[in-house]
């Protein structure tokens, strides 16, 4: 923000400084901030923190009222991008939605990258396929994007649809970059929003936005405790951003997501995903992925805002993503 934290009303040059030094350093930090925390922490009352909040909302511009049927018109153009896979489809209610973030989480080999490969694949299909006829932008945190895996599921498309489709033109529609720390990989959201205006004027709409991973970067970064709100704040920045796009674009935003033991699990599977409740409550749809027999994988939506929970079994084979 362009905004200095001294210019909202009831924050002076001392409540600056000691909001700063809480780790509050922009208007958005503050504006996602809960009162008593800002309270706490500034050494402020609550109820001054409350009209500190509000003000910083308002100029963050976050939090803004909407009628329904304007949300309404834009939930029309939500669109669904098919997995390749039948059941897991259905699972989703016809495939992954437009304009909502799903997060990939699970073990290493649990398929989290090939299915964002596949996605990358399949969004280049016309709508009679599955697909909504856009390109892609991947934001690459592990250096795990591999466009020979790209020509390989095309292929598989190929056979699959018995139609004559060029790996080079759909790895031309894929755009990605290395993010080489969180810092990076925050600011690489805004160049992809450029991007992404730059090719819908082209009319090459970006449909797909994929993180792959969202939390190595911040894992690393951000150790101990004390650095944890710090962390936790420039998470809530960037899954605002991912949001933003994908409702800008009406493109789907998949990000994938590490697990961690969860140590006072004693009964049921005892992992989580990383990232905590920012990433929870930001993530419209989070599926869990596992390991299987051979090649077949298990997806669980956990966590959804308008389907049931559900397990669904794909395959993941040389050709890409099947049933
Ligand atoms: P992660 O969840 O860590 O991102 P990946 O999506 O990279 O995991 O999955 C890796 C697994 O995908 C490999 O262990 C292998 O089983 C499978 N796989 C990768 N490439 C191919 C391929 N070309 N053909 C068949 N299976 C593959
Ligand atoms: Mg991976």
């Amino acid at each position: 923000s362009e905004i200095a934290l001294e210019e909202l009303p009831g924050v002076g040059p001392a409540t600056a400084e000691k909001l700063k030094e809480a780790g509050f350093n922009t208007i958005e930090a503050v504006a996602v901030a809960s009162p008593s925390e800002l309270a706490t922490t500034a050494e402020i009352g609550e109820s001054t923190a409350a009209k500190i909040i509000n003000a910083a909302r308002q100029a963050a511009d976050i939090g803004g009222f909407e009628t329904g049927d304007i949300v309404l018109e834009r939930r029309k153009m939500v669109g669904k991008l098919t997995t390749g896979c039948t059941e897991f489809d259905e699972m989703m209610g016809g495939g992954i939605e437009t304009q909502a973030i799903t997060e990939l989480y699970g073990e290493f080999g649990s398929g989290k990258t090939q299915l964002a490969h596949q996605l990358a694949v399949n969004v280049q299909m016309d709508r009679e396929h599955g697909g909504l006829n856009g390109s892609v932008i991947i934001i690459d945190t592990e250096n795990t994007f591999r466009p020979e895996r790209i020509a390989q599921m095309v292929k598989g498309l190929s056979e699959k649809y018995g139609m004559e489709l060029d790996p080079e033109e759909f790895l031309q529609n894929i755009h990605v970059a290395r993010a080489y720390n969180s810092n990076h990989q925050i600011l690489l959201v805004e160049s992809a929003t450029d991007l992404a205006n730059e090719l819908r004027d082209m009319g090459k709409p970006v449909r797909l936005l994929i993180v792959d991973s969202l939390m190595a970067h911040f894992r690393a970064e951000y150790v101990g405790r004390g650095t944890l709100a710090d962390r936790q704040q420039k998470l809530n920045k960037h899954m605002h951003g991912l949001l933003r796009f994908g409702d800008l674009f009406n493109a789907c935003v998949v990000v994938t997501n590490q697990v961690m033991a969860k140590p006072d699990a004693f009964f049921g599977d005892p992992t989580r995903p990383v990232g905590g409740h920012v990433v929870g409550h930001t993530a419209t749809f989070r599926l869990y992925l596992r390991k299987s027999k051979g090649d077949k994988r298990i997806i669980r939506l956990v966590d959804s805002p308008n389907l049931p929970e559900g397990e669904a079994v794909i395959a993941v084979t040389t050709a890409g993503l099947t049933d």
